[in-house]
């Protein structure tokens, strides 16, 4: 029985010896984990990637599969199976013998390749194409036969590059189910790179983020979501993002008070405690648009004075765009909610749900 497990050791890699992609990246993933290493386009996913399947050469640091020292290994030496965003299928071979060829250069038995190759195939909704080559298909189909040809040999280490990146949406739910039932069921370590924090969200038991080659954070869907590290994470998890304000603190009777544009903002007692250990006059809150009631009365525990800007009715819940002097803010409500645009309005953030950032250095305050 193998095991799965990948250590980052420092690892960095510098691309023609200015281009920092990867700095400093120290993580580790555990067998049978679902690693999603999520971040905007540019920001060193692909690189992360490459790095792990040996098709880029470390720079500095040191990479570790099942604890062994791979840095200066060749791609095959890695026993990793892969799927990339641009396919990498044989031309000229038909889409059975693609999903085939992991199997036979392993001297699998006919019969057990023709089994598993349906199986997959299946699963992927390519069963109809075997016969066909790879420019008979479409790219979500080449895209399936990618990901069909890296599963298809029960590895125990599997890295997908965007593999649902040129899929259509509603196959792209399915096979989001797919690829982490088959995850389930298979348990093989699996590392899947997106820009999208949705899939990350819904197929990762862990998720790293990464912005300008540099890890922000890693943690489960729910971590993310409620714990943000830090200014960036808090507005790349959750739709639509976080909104963000900057506050004054002031002192009444020796207790710290948030203002924001002259209203006053409720803290719950617990983050009252830390605002008074905090030592700054000025911080950024964060606030979900899930996190913010809205009224058309002025209502004691309603202080922050907004103007409607926009409703956007998404059929499930209704967006409304507010301002807030110059600023705008983003509030989820139940979808039978109507306001008139320019309507007064008042607003109430739920204390337990304030997020706190250092204006200087983004991170949270905790
Ligand atoms: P992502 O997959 O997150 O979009 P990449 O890892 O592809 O990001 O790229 C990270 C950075 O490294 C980008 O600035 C990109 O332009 C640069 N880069 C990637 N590959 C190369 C390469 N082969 N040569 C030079 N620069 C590269
Ligand atoms: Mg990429």
């Amino acid at each position: 029985m193998y095991l799965g497990t990948l250590r980052f050791n420092n690892v960095n890699k510098v691309y023609l010896g200015r281009v920092h992609a990867v700095k400093d990246l120290s993580f580790t993933v555990d067998d049978r984990e679902f690693l999603a290493i999520l971040g905007p386009s540019g920001s060193g996913k692909s690189s992360t990637l490459r790095l792990i399947a040996g098709l880029e050469r470390v720079t500095k640091g040191e990479i570790y599969i099942n604890d062994r020292l791979v840095t200066d290994l060749s791609p095959q030496e890695r026993n990793i199976a892969m799927s990339f965003e641009n396919f990498g299928l044989y031309p000229n071979l038909c889409v059975y013998d693609n999903l085939a060829y992991p199997l036979r250069i392993r001297k699998m038995s006919p019969e057990k390749v023709d089994k598993r190759v349906r199986e997959i195939a299946e699963v992927l909704g390519i069963i109809d194409q075997l016969n066909k080559l790879p420019a008979e298909l479409s790219s979500g189909q080449k895209q399936r036969v990618s990901i069909g040809r890296a599963l298809v040999r029960r590895p125990e280490l599997t890295i997908m590059d965007e593999p649902l990146s040129h899929v259509d949406s509603g196959m792209r739910v399915h096979l989001r189910r797919e690829i982490k039932r088959i995850h389930r069921e298979l348990g093989n370590t699996t590392i899947l790179v997106t820009h999208d924090q949705l899939e990350a969200m819904a197929m990762a038991d862990r998720i790293l983020v990464i912005h300008e080659g540099v890890l922000q954070q890693l943690g489960t869907p729910d971590e993310l979501y409620y714990h943000p590290k830090n200014e960036f994470v808090a507005g790349f998890i959750g739709t639509p993002p976080m909104n963000f304000l900057e506050c004054i603190i002031k002192s009444e009777d020796g207790h710290p008070v948030l203002f924001v544009n002259g209203s006053k903002i409720d803290v719950s007692s617990t983050d009252a405690k830390l605002l008074e250990r905090y030592n700054k006059d000025r911080l950024k809150i964060g606030i979900r648009p899930s996190d913010i009631l809205i009224s058309v009365n002025p209502q004691p525990d309603y202080g922050i004075e907004a103007n409607v800007y926009i409703m956007e009715p998404l059929g499930e819940k209704m967006i409304i765009t507010v301002t807030v002097s110059s600023e705008r803010l983003k509030i989820e409500t139940d979808p039978d909610v109507r306001f008139d645009i320019n309507q007064r309005v008042w607003l109430h953030f739920k204390k337990e749900r304030i997020h706190f950032f250092d204006l200087d250095t983004t991170m949270r305050i905790n």
